[in-house]
C-alpha cells in the first residue's frame, strides 16, 4: 500500500486533498483535465492508450512466466492505474462517469453469476 509520503511525493494531496479514498467523480474530472486531444483523434488516442497500457500489464506477467522476472506490487499498480486512466477517459468521452461503468459491470457480472454464465465466451451470454 502507498504511504502518505508516497502520495505527497506524487502530488496526490494537491489534487484530491487529505483523503484516504478518491471519489470516482473527482477522478473523472481530474482525468478530463489531462486529455490533450479532441473528437475522433481523442477516441483513437484513448483506445490506443488503453490497449497499450493493458499490454504493459500483460508484458510484466509474460516476463514473469517466460524469464522469471519478478515485479513489485507497486509496478503493477502503476500500470493498472494507467489502464484506469484510459478507461475513465473513454467513459468521459461517452458522457458517463466511472461510477456508471462500475455499476454496469457489477450488474452484468452479477446477472451472469445468477444464471451460471460466468464461464464461457461471448458478450451477450
Ligand atoms: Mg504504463
Amino acid at each position: 500500500m502507498l504511504s502518505g509520503d508516497d502520495l505527497e511525493k506524487f502530488g496526490y494531496y494537491d489534487n484530491f486533498g487529505d483523503k484516504e479514498t478518491v471519489d470516482p467523480k473527482e477522478y473523472s474530472q481530474w482525468v478530463e483535465k489531462k486529455i490533450l486531444t479532441e473528437d475522433q483523434e481523442r477516441l483513437i488516442e484513448n483506445i490506443l492508450g488503453l490497449v497499450g497500457e493493458t499490454g504493459e500489464v500483460a508484458e510484466k506477467v509474460k516476463k514473469l512466466m517466460r524469464d522469471g522476472t519478478r515485479f513489485a506490487n507497486e509496478e503493477i499498480l502503476h500500470e493498472l492505474g494507467d489502464v484506469l486512466f484510459y478507461t475513465t477517459a473513454l467513459a468521459n468521452l461517452y458522457g458517463q462517469g466511472l461510477q456508471d461503468v462500475m455499476k454496469l459491470n457489477i450488474m452484468k457480472l452479477d446477472d451472469r453469476q445468477r444464471r451460471g454464465k460466468l464461464k464461457g465466451s461471448g458478450d451477450n451470454r
